[in-house]
């Protein structure tokens, strides 16, 4: 059911965590669309003590799971969400309220501070389209990550 046992790659130089995205030659790794990181992807496997960063604002360190089915990206050919988003308190709680717009605002607020300039209007188009998506696959409500496990 959920990807438990799927590879975690990371960006080396962003430690984002990647998306995979599936050709007719293999799995390449991409960063989230979103993240316009203005660099190439280095793929690496997740490094000690990497504890990942919340799947909406990739800011925070992620402390609830957001259960959810494996799901085409939308508008990206290829790219697929592969099962659980992990969320910060903050997201996990505005996806547990089911304020998807102030989710948006959030996250395009924090693509701000991170990186000094405003998302793009494509990247808030995807955004909303990919939570679209997201908000059809959750399969329950939001959990606490360490009630995870087993
Ligand atoms: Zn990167
Ligand atoms: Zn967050």
């Amino acid at each position: 059911m959920s990807n438990e046992d799927a590879p975690i790659r990371v960006c080396a130089r962003c430690l984002l965590a990647l998306n995979h995205r599936t050709t007719a030659v293999g799995v390449s790794w991409e960063h989230p669309v979103d993240a316009e990181v203005g660099h190439e992807v280095v793929p690496i496997p997740p490094p000690p003590g990497w504890t990942g960063k919340c799947d909406f604002c990739s800011t925070a360190r992620p402390t609830h799971v957001v259960p959810a089915n494996d799901f085409l990206v939308p508008g990206v050919a290829g790219h697929s969400s592969g099962g659980n988003w992990a969320a910060c308190g903050t997201c996990g709680e505005l996806v547990e309220q089911a304020k998807w717009d102030e989710l948006g605002a959030r996250v395009a607020e924090e693509f701000e501070r991170r990186n000094g300039w405003p998302m793009s209007r494509f990247a808030r188009r995807h955004l909303t389209k990919l939570y679209t998506r997201l908000r059809r696959n959750i399969t329950g409500p939001v959990r606490p990550i360490r009630e995870v496990k087993g």
